[in-house]
C-alpha cells in the first residue's frame, strides 16, 4: 500500500484515483472544482483542502491537470510542491504537456534532486474508467521501476519511452499521426459516398485491407458498424475534438522546436481547428466525417 497524492481529478484524473484506491492505496486528492474532488470522494478518495495539503508526505504524486501550464504552477511556480517535498517521494505528471513545460519540471526537479517521471497515457475515460491505460514513461528508469505497480493499477501497460520527456515526445508523435489517420478516413468516407458506395462496403473493404487503421476499425465515423464507436451515440465523445486539437497544436509546436517537418500534422491541425471554431469542439473527432461532407456540398 502506497500513499498517493492525485493532483487534478477531471475526467481522467478522477476515476484513475479512484482505480488506486480500489487497489488498496491511500489516496489523497485535490481539484480546484470542488464538485470534482468530492465525485472523487464519493470513491474512496481522501479530499484534501489544496494541493500542498494532498501532497504532503505522499509515497507518489501524481498530476492530471489540462496542459503544461497548470504544471508548471503546481509543481513549481505557484504551489511549489517540489519545494515540499523529498527524494524519497515520485512525481508523475500523467498530463499531456508541450515540450517545453515537461523540460522544465524535469530541470527543477533534477536541480532539487528530485524523482519525476513524465508519463501521458493513452486510453482516453473509457480506459480511465477500466483500469487500461497505456503509461508512456520518460525519466530515471530506476523510479519508473518503483512505480510500475501503482501504474498497472491504472492500465494494463507501461511503455519504457527513455529519458526524462521522453514520454510526452513518444505521445505527440502518436496523437498527431491519430489526427492525421482521422482525417484520411473521414476524406475517404465522404469520397466513397459521393460515388455511391455504401456504408457497409466501405467499411468491410477499407477495415480488411491496407486502408486500415484505428480510426476505422475501431473508432468507426460511420454509424451500425462498430458498436463502440461513438458515431452510434450522435459523436459523444470518446475523445474530443477538442482534445485533438489540443494535441495536433502540440505537435506542430514539438516540430518547429525540433525541426521536424511535419505537413500533414500542420494540415490536420489546421481542419481541425475550422472544425472547432465552426461546431461544437465538444463532441468525438470522428465527427470531422461530417465536416468533410459539408465541405464536399460547398
Ligand atoms: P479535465 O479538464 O477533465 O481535468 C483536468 C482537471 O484539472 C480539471 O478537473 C480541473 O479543474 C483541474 N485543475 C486545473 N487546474 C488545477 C490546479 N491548479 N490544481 C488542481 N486541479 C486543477 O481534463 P482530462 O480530460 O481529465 O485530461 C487531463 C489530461 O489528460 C490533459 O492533459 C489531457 O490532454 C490528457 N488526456 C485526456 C484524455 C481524454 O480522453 N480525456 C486522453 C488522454 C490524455
Amino acid at each position: 500500500m502506497a500513499r498517493i497524492a492525485f493532483i487534478g481529478l477531471g475526467n481522467m484524473g478522477g476515476p484513475m484515483s479512484i482505480n488506486l484506491v480500489k487497489a488498496g492505496h491511500q489516496v489523497r486528492g485535490y481539484d480546484i472544482v470542488p464538485e470534482k474532488t468530492a465525485r472523487a470522494a464519493a470513491g474512496g478518495v481522501e479530499a484534501a483542502t489544496s494541493n500542498p495539503n494532498a501532497a504532503k508526505s505522499a509515497d507518489f504524486i501524481f498530476t492530471m491537470l489540462p496542459t503544461g501550464k497548470e504544471v508548471r504552477e503546481v509543481l513549481v511556480d505557484d504551489d511549489e510542491i517540489m519545494d515540499i517535498v523529498g527524494p524519497e517521494t515520485i512525481i508523475v505528471d500523467s498530463s499531456t504537456t508541450d515540450l517545453d513545460a515537461t523540460e522544465y519540471i524535469h530541470t527543477h526537479a533534477a536541480k532539487r534532486g528530485l524523482r519525476l517521471i513524465d508519463s501521458p497515457v493513452s486510453g482516453g475515460m473509457a480506459g480511465a474508467e477500466a483500469g487500461s491505460l497505456t503509461f508512456m514513461a520518460g525519466g530515471d528508469s530506476a523510479a519508473i521501476d518503483t512505480a510500475e505497480p501503482v501504474f498497472l493499477a491504472m492500465g494494463k501497460k507501461v511503455v519504457r519511452a527513455g529519458g526524462p520527456s521522453a514520454g510526452q515526445a513518444v505521445k505527440v508523435c502518436n496523437n498527431m499521426l491519430l489526427g492525421i489517420s482521422m482525417v484520411g478516413t473521414c476524406e475517404a468516407i465522404a469520397l466513397g459516398e459521393a460515388a455511391g458506395v455504401v456504408h457497409r462496403v466501405l467499411f468491410d473493404v477499407i477495415s480488411t485491407s491496407t486502408g486500415n487503421c484505428w480510426s476505422m476499425n475501431v473508432n468507426c465515423p460511420m454509424p451500425d458498424m462498430v458498436d463502440t464507436a461513438p458515431a452510434n451515440r450522435d459523436y459523444t465523445p470518446g475523445f474530443t475534438a477538442k482534445l485533438m486539437l489540443k494535441d495536433l497544436t502540440l505537435s506542430q509546436e514539438a516540430a518547429s522546436k525540433t525541426g521536424a517537418v511535419t505537413p500533414l500534422g500542420e494540415h490536420a491541425r489546421a481542419l481541425y481547428e475550422a472544425f472547432c471554431d465552426e461546431r461544437n469542439g465538444e463532441v468525438d473527432f470522428s465527427a470531422m466525417v461530417q465536416m468533410m461532407r459539408d465541405m464536399q456540398a460547398k
